[in-house]
């Protein structure tokens, strides 16, 4: 069915992964609409539902496809390593260093966004400039998850299982790509009892395919939108702690304000208890806040406000 979609943009039949592609970017379509019109009267949710619409529909599925036609890289220029785990896998970086200018360029983009974009711009924005206006799991999270959000375990005991498993994939995640990197330049996959290929198809197939594919997208009825973002994307823990340690965005509270009434926590998708910030008229300062500022929306008192002062 999606041959001639594909044919027109790569101009190659159709594989497995360009339909994935295309449901996952119609879904994000289809869902997205359906926020726009639920959020009509929010300007916060119009605009951030329309960037997360515009970088799936563009720079995740558009933008690759009529790359591999020209001949260039399939590429992704806002998947982030850890996130994209594979970007310093030995065939993708030669796949980038034979492809002339921008090859290099891409290889280099792609440091930066590591070393520069995600430290800088957390910094002035909170994590949410990436997880809730520009990345394709928290787009899918936000437009097709958006009626299972409220299903997110609200628990202290979901926090501390939270913390151990989403810092533990960040520590995996580093390891796999030190010890894959040792590999291309000594040309040794073998590193004291470790052996470099195995742990990188360990990562792919636990982290890769099963936490982030199956039950980050299946396991939206059961545990809410955001239960890859918030207890196994590597990139949400790196952006989270300069969100925690060190940035300007808060969720300020208006605690005299507040009538108790649990909208906010209720459909915070990190399983956030925004009612007791709100409570005690303290700011919101989360490792795991994503910024979706639908505790802010729902709040019949205006309560919260999303700051970066
Ligand atoms: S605290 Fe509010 S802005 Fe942060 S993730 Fe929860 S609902 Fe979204
Ligand atoms: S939604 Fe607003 S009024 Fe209700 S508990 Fe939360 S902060 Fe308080």
């Amino acid at each position: 069915m999606v041959d001639p979609v594909s044919k027109a943009l790569n101009g190659h039949e159709a594989s497995q992964w360009f339909l994935y592609g295309v449901l996952y970017t119609l879904a994000v379509l289809v869902m997205g609409l359906r926020m726009l019109a639920k959020y009509r009267h929010n300007r916060y949710q119009l605009i951030r539902t329309g960037s997360v619409m515009f970088f799936q529909t563009a720079f995740a599925f558009l933008i690759p496809e009529i790359l591999v036609r020209l001949n260039y890289p399939y590429y992704d220029f806002k998947n982030i390593w850890p996130l994209n785990y594979s970007f310093f896998f030995d065939w993708n970086l030669h796949n980038l260093l034979n492809s002339g200018g921008l090859g290099i360029f891409m290889l280099v983009w792609g440091i930066v966004l590591i070393v520069i974009a995600v430290p800088v711009i957390t910094y002035f924005f909170g994590k949410r400039w990436y997880c809730s206006w520009v990345c394709g799991c928290g787009g899918l999270a936000e437009t097709l998850g958006d009626p299972f959000r409220q299903l997110s375990n609200k628990k202290l005991s979901a926090w501390k299982v939270e913390r151990w498993l989403i810092h533990g994939v960040l520590v995996f995640a580093v390891v796999m790509t030190a010890l894959v990197l040792y590999t291309y330049f000594s040309g040794q996959s073998q590193v004291l009892f470790l052996n470099s290929y195995t742990v990188r198809g360990v990562y792919g197939f636990l982290i890769g395919s099963i936490f982030a594919g199956v039950v980050g997208t299946g396991f939206y009825p059961f545990m809410g939108s955001r239960v890859w973002c918030r207890f196994g994307c590597p990139l949400a823990a790196y952006l989270g702690l300069v969100q925690r340690f060190k940035s300007r965005f808060r969720i300020t509270t208006n605690g005299g304000q507040c009538i108790s009434c649990g909208n906010c926590s209720t459909y915070c998708e990190m399983g956030i208890d925004v009612r007791a910030y709100a409570q005690r008229g303290q700011d919101i300062v989360r490792a795991s806040c994503v910024g979706c500022g639908v505790c802010s929306a729902v709040c019949p008192r205006g309560v919260l406000k999303l700051e970066n002062g």
